[in-house]
């Protein structure tokens, strides 16, 4: 085959060449003797000569000993004039001022230097390296410092005080000339041609800068948890077993045909058995596999910072968590978080007042409930009020709001809006639009009441919505409308979030079941299966488990969920009962959670713990558009890895060995 990327553009291809005979071919390369180089300005000498490689000419490209680099490119200041330097890192596009001025700046990972070429000062043959070096070579140079006159100082650049004259160049390998894209282009090109040469774009200061700081962030829980917490890190494993636990799972084929590994959708189980095993409070920053359809910004394979603690209250795991998160925004922001500990919601509360149970409390906007109006009284009706946004949002905003909230057929029955004017004011819930004039039932004094309540006053805007009584979900139709007026009033600069501004908030008391939307059982668990519901529900368990709430707490920063958690089941009669009577799973699926039945059984303390989505966590800190920003290789939506192009076939004998066979009409 022959090979179309890098290796061709350098003269080289890998027909007839296997892999171990390149290999035995570099390190003979490697233990040939060192050649002394000539002193030359710019020395691109390889040792390895044209019949070293049987023809495949790699000449341009130094294999020799170069000098050690005594500087970070990053580094140089005033106080450096006249010293003689080594600088190594990645040539920038030079800049010809005239036939005696060349600027080449050179980027490492620590910033940029400003390389001179000056007639007066340097070797005659460095200009014309300069100008052949391709932009993105790696390149060493010798040089000298020279305080940059004043005038000439780049105030934006931490080095802009100095620059070097060049000496010496090696050029330790030249960067294609076709590349797809230089990382210091200003107009970028499209994020697949960015992930495909992910190498590329990582060089970029902002992503170079997101993935120091990710690692300078799981530096600062590990000491948090470690040191002041006494948390174990214990690594669980990544080939695991197919349970049903929630998510759709990765299966791994092994080479005994029939069975299968899974890869963990989370650590929950294990964590569950180590405290089962006695080590009281663990941590891992673990990476979980979820096979889902890909949202926007999911990734298949994601980073949590994963705990578990023994003999704990759901108070003490959020303490734990506020703590951390504390420390987080200290180290990586500078902010001293003010608030003692974060506020509380309950889940009904979150759904009422802002519909959804990641409630954005930035900004104010709540929901009223004026189910008062209604003729059905097993319905509730949300009210949003938008002061002065008759005003404020023309009819082509609420035009495209209403588009963007994706109505179904039902839904435009029961909802509604009107601009308030002296001519409604007293009968606006019946000029709403949709069906809703027919599903009201009301009299003037309720009116007026509801009038003095809300505080309407004619320039407002107002939403109606009909729904069921019984909450169950992520939101509501007025959450999300809430959220769409909210983008709409920002857009028009009638409301301002400022950047910095931090809202936490716990939501509790979720229901511990959901109704299985796919109706294929009864209820699924709102969360995972192991969650124990609050003592005082247990006996709902059996006769009403709608009414049933769980001890579990997701932690919301700015209407995004960062975090979640609960206090686990710790008896095996009642995670059994659950698995078999509530979840209504087979017992051959329930079978499969045998282990930890037997863990619980085992002797196994009260326990909860908590995850905090690590990707999500870091794009907030960077303020990243995209998660995929604050991870070295992400995978793109649909899930495909531009880099390695994966996922990929294998071949028929590879299938063979695991025994498996690929359908064709399933294909
Ligand atoms: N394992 C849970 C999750 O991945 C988190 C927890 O309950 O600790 O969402």
């Amino acid at each position: 085959m022959l090979c179309s990327r890098p290796w061709g553009r350098y003269g080289l291809s890998l027909q007839n060449i296997s892999r171990q005979a390149l290999c035995r071919k570099w390190i003979s390369l490697t233990t040939t003797r060192p050649l002394i180089l000539p002193r030359r300005s710019f020395i691109v000498t390889s040792r390895v000569q044209d019949q070293h490689l049987h023809g495949y000419k790699d000449v341009d490209r130094y294999h020799g000993q170069y000098p050690t680099r005594t500087h970070m490119c990053g580094e140089l200041r005033p106080s450096d004039q006249n010293k003689h330097v080594v600088l190594c890192g990645w040539a920038q596009p030079s800049r010809s001022m005239s036939q005696e001025l060349v600027f080449l700046p050179i980027r490492d990972a620590s910033g940029t230097t400003q390389l001179v070429y000056r007639a007066e000062h340097c070797p005659p043959d460095i200009k014309t390296t300069i100008q052949q070096l391709s932009t993105e070579s790696v390149i060493c140079v010798e040089g000298i410092v020279r305080t940059r006159p004043e005038g000439t100082i780049n105030h934006q650049l931490p080095t802009g005080g100095v620059e070097v004259d060049i000496q010496r160049i090696y050029c330790l390998n030249p960067a294609s000339p076709q590349l797809p894209f230089w990382p210091s282009q200003t107009q970028l090109p499209n994020e697949e041609m960015r992930l495909k040469y992910r190498y590329l774009d990582l060089r970029r200061p902002t992503l170079q800068n997101n993935i120091r700081l990710r690692s300078l962030m799981a530096n600062t829980i590990r000491q948090y948890l470690i040191e002041h917490h006494q948390f174990t890190e214990i690594e669980t494993p990544t080939l695991f077993k197919s349970t049903p636990e929630g998510a759709r799972e990765f299966v791994v084929p092994t080479r005994k045909p029939g069975l299968f590994y899974a890869l963990p959708q989370s650590p929950q189980q294990h964590k569950q058995m180590l405290m089962a095993a006695g080590f009281d409070r663990y941590f891992q920053i673990a990476r979980c596999f979820r096979d889902e359809d890909l949202r926007a910004d999911r990734q298949p394979e994601f980073t949590q910072i994963d705990l578990e603690m023994s003999f704990v209250s759901a108070r003490q795991v959020q303490q734990v968590i506020e703590g951390m998160v504390a420390a987080i925004w200290s180290k990586a922001l500078g902010i001293q978080l003010s608030e003692q500990s974060f506020p509380h919601m309950t889940y009904q509360e979150a759904m009422t007042k802002y519909g959804s149970d990641k409630p954005d409390l930035r900004f104010d906007l709540q929901i009223q409930d004026m189910s008062i109006c209604l003729k059905d009284k097993t319905k509730s009706l949300d009210c949003l009020v938008v002061k002065n946004g008759a005003s404020q949002l023309t009819g082509g905003d609420l035009k495209s709001l209403i588009k963007d909230l994706e109505l179904t057929e039902t839904e435009q029955q029961l909802f509604g809006f009107v601009k308030i004017n002296e001519n409604n004011i007293q009968q606006w819930p019946l000029k709403c639009g949709g069906g809703l004039k027919q599903m009201m039932q009301y009299s003037q004094d309720t009116q007026q009441n509801m009038n003095t309540t809300l505080n309407v006053e004619p320039g407002d805007l107002i939403f109606l919505h009909q729904r069921p009584n019984y909450l169950y979900g992520g939101n509501t139709l007025m959450g999300r409308t809430r959220l769409q007026v909210a983008n709409q009033l920002q857009r028009k600069g009638h409301l301002t979030i400022p950047h910095h501004l931090f809202k936490f908030t716990w939501i509790e008391s979720f229901p511990l079941f959901t109704p299985d939307e796919q109706g294929i059982r009864t209820w699924q668990a709102t969360h995972h299966p192991f969650t124990a519901p609050f003592d005082q529900d247990i006996p709902l368990l059996a006769t009403d488990p709608a009414k049933v709430r769980g001890q579990h707490y997701d932690l919301v920063l700015n209407g995004m969920e960062i975090g979640g958690g609960s206090i686990r089941i710790h008896s095996p009669v009642m995670q059994t009962f659950i698995f078999d009577k509530v979840l209504q799973l087979e017992k051959h699926e329930y079978e499969r959670f045998d282990h930890l039945i037997d863990a619980l059984g085992g002797g196994c303390p009260p326990h909860g713990g908590i995850a905090l989505g690590f990707d999500r966590l870091m794009a907030i800190l960077c303020q990243a558009n995209s998660i995929r920003d604050v991870i070295a290789f992400p995978k793109a939506a649909g899930g495909k890895d531009f880099v390695v192009d994966s996922p990929s076939q294998v071949t028929v004998s590879q299938l063979k060995e695991y025994g498996l066979q690929i359908l064709d009409d399933i294909k």
